[in-house]
Order: C-alpha cells, then structure tokens, then sequence
C-alpha cells in the first residue's frame, strides 16, 4: 500500500523490530514479531505485531489480511507456550486498541494477547 510506510523512524515498536530497542521476544518470522509488553496487565502480556508499520486496524486493507490470519492463528500457540492454561479452564484475552477513543497509546498496529491465572493486575 503506497500511502503507508514500511517503517516509521519515530514509531517505538518499529524501532523494537530493528532491534534499536531492546525487547523480550517471544517469536519472530519474517513479516510478524511478538514481545512481552513492558506493563503486564498478567502473568502472561505479549504484543503481537506485524513488522511491517501499519498505524491501526483503522489503516488495514485487503493487503494485510494475510499477516493478520497469521497473527490470529499463531496467538494460540504462543499463549500456550508462554504460560496460559488451555481452554476452556485456562485461555486468553486479545485486544487491539485502535484510535483514541479505542484507548490506543503506540500508533503501530499491535494485538494484546492476555492470560495465565487470575487474579490480574487489570482485566
Ligand atoms: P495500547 O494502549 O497502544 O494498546 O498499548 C500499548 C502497549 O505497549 C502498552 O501495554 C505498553 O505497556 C506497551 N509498551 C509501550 N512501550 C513499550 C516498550 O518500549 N516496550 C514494550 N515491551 N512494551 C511497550
Ligand atoms: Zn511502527
């Protein structure tokens, strides 16, 4: 998509995937990255990213349906492999902030994946 860039040089989480950041990753491909979030709400809080910049879902087109399949199906797997119980006893939440209104703080497309046992520090 010609209107949005690859890679913003002001965008914390673009900098997080050209390692200009530390991060704690959690998995990595070529086309999605996934880090422990710096203010768990949970025993397990990872962000689940496509490296590409993509400000919200509010800029999201046919162009992206593919990363964000992957990104939906892998969530599972790395829930389960960073700690949450299965389903249905265990589980997990998703969240994808977009806009302010939606409560979005870092403008580079991200999914919260949230779990592991209550109680939470929020949710
Ligand atoms: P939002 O409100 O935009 O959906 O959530 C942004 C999330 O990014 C927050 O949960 C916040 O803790 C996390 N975050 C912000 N800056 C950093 C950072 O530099 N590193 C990591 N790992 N997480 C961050
Ligand atoms: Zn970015």
């Amino acid at each position: 998509m010609s209107d949005v860039k690859h890679s913003d040089p002001d965008c914390i989480f673009c900098k997080l995937v050209s390692g200009k950041i530390p991060a704690k990753k959690v998995y990595e491909d070529e086309d999605i990255f996934a880090f422990h979030d710096i203010n768990p709400w949970a025993p397990v809080h990872f962000l689940l990213i496509p490296k590409r910049h993509i400000p919200s879902m509010a800029q999201v087109g046919p162009e992206h349906v593919d990363v964000l399949g992957r990104m939906m199906a892998l969530a599972p797997r790395l829930a389960q492999e960073q700690g949450c119980r299965p389903y249905p006893e265990g589980g997990f939440r998703m969240v994808c902030n977009t806009g302010g209104d939606g409560g979005q703080e870092v403008h580079h497309l991200h999914i919260h994946v949230i779990g592991g046992p209550r109680p939470w520090v929020k949710g």
